[in-house]
């Protein structure tokens, strides 16, 4: 991991406590030079070995940040129709948007075949049917992806592991047989890839090695059926070190293990779909203490923010680091609580934070991936407003 100096001195600075005032809280705030530089690293790494990176619009779509994708040249991987409409309005080239996804509706699949996208990432045979009749219908060839569900175990919270046969997602290797069959067999689909995608937030690399493992496996059993795709797509899924909000993912070494585990075929393209690694370290939501409130291990630190907008700890245990911006004394130990009528409302326990007082301005860090995207309007909440480091004014 690269660390990013002084960034929280930074934080600490542009949120000086006059401009806390002008600011209605809670609201996120999103570091456009760190996200720069991760794009940076992450866009070297990745075309050292003439890869494709197509962006994860699902982990935050704000137009500010998909502007950045598309400056350095990434494509887009979607996960509905809306999003597919949101990336093409965006600027994304039809030939870089990929349509992942088990639901896919009809009115979803037409949007995609009517803008000629890179490929569906198609999840059954039942799924193959359906776009091809839709495609005749059109009178469109549909670029199809086949979702493998290689059954690796990408060890993290469950509800984020999509690559086990237990999962919802992708087609298992027993159908592979009945997914040639349904292609051979239909007139307006065209296979060009083979795409997996097996969980997020992946910090262990040897899952990752385990992948390009099965990946060639599996690249056997096509070959041996005289099937070679024109690429393979391993989606994403690279996590970040969310106890080390300033520093930034290890991209060389990510697709160094692909590079040097993954056996490809004579000219076949190698795709990825990163989403959390590429954002989430420049976002942080940003939160005023309402009240202090004496509990009995600790006292409450009531905050205006909540898993309205930030669900991540309500829904998956998820850890963001808290950093209290105003305060410098002693440390004391809080739990630090949203406004929702939820228990599960509760962005850690027993926190350390500098002794907190109402008005103090919290940031929670780490908040770029999977924030803002999952707000909530429960109990009729306001959407919390996004700044932007370099167009904010003081
Ligand atoms: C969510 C998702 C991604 C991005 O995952 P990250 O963990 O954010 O990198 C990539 N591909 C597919 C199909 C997805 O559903």
């Amino acid at each position: 991991m690269n660390s990013v100096s002084n960034y929280s001195s930074k934080m600490k600075t542009s949120f000086a406590p006059s401009m806390l005032k002008s600011l209605s809280t809670p609201f996120y705030f999103y570091d456009m030079e760190l996200l720069e530089q991760n794009l940076s690293a992450a866009s070297t790494a990745c075309s050292k070995y003439g890869y494709h990176m197509h962006y994860a619009l699902k982990a935050n779509s704000n137009d500010r940040i998909l502007e950045s994708m598309l400056r350095h040249g990434f494509g887009a991987d979607c996960v509905s129709g809306n999003e597919v409409t949101r990336a093409y309005d965006a600027g994304f080239s039809p030939s870089g948007i990929a349509f992942a996804g088990v639901g896919k509706s009809d009115e979803e699949i037409r949007i995609g075949l009517e803008l000629d996208i890179f490929t569906f990432n198609v999840e059954s045979v039942q799924e193959l049917q359906v776009i091809d009749l839709l495609a005749g219908e059109m009178g469109k060839i549909a670029n199809i992806a086949l979702r493998i569900n290689p059954n690796v175990d990408a060890k993290t919270h469950h509800y984020i592991t999509t690559g086990i046969e237990e999962n919802k997602f992708g087609i298992n290797q027993w159908e592979f047989e009945k997914v040639i069959d349904t292609l051979n067999s239909s007139e307006n689909l065209q296979l060009k890839g083979l795409h997996f995608h097996i969980g997020s937030q992946i910090n262990d690399m040897d899952v990752f090695k385990g992948l390009c493992l099965r990946v060639n496996e599996i690249q056997v059993w096509f070959l041996e059926r005289r099937i070679i795709p024109e690429h393979i797509n391993l989606g994403g899924g690279l996590g970040i070190d969310y106890g080390e909000p300033d520093s930034l993912p290890d991209f060389d070494l990510f697709f160094k293990i692909f590079h040097d585990n993954l056996r490809l075929n004579a000219k076949q393209e190698v795709h990825f779909e990163l989403g959390r690694a590429l954002v989430a370290q420049c976002g942080s939501l940003i939160s005023k203490v309402l009240y202090v409130k004496e509990g009995v291990k600790t006292n409450f630190a009531i905050l205006d923010a909540g898993m309205t907008e930030l669900i991540r700890p309500a829904l998956y245990q998820a850890y963001h680091k808290i950093e209290n911006l105003s305060s410098s004394g002693s440390p004391m130990r809080y739990d630090v609580v949203g406004p929702i009528c939820e228990s599960s409302d509760c962005f850690g326990k027993a926190i350390e934070l500098p002794e907190t007082q109402r008005g103090d301005m919290i940031a929670i860090r780490s908040t770029g991936a999977y924030g803002e995207v999952m707000s909530l309007g429960y109990n009729l909440r306001s959407k919390a407003n996004a700044y932007y480091s370099d167009t904010i004014k003081i």
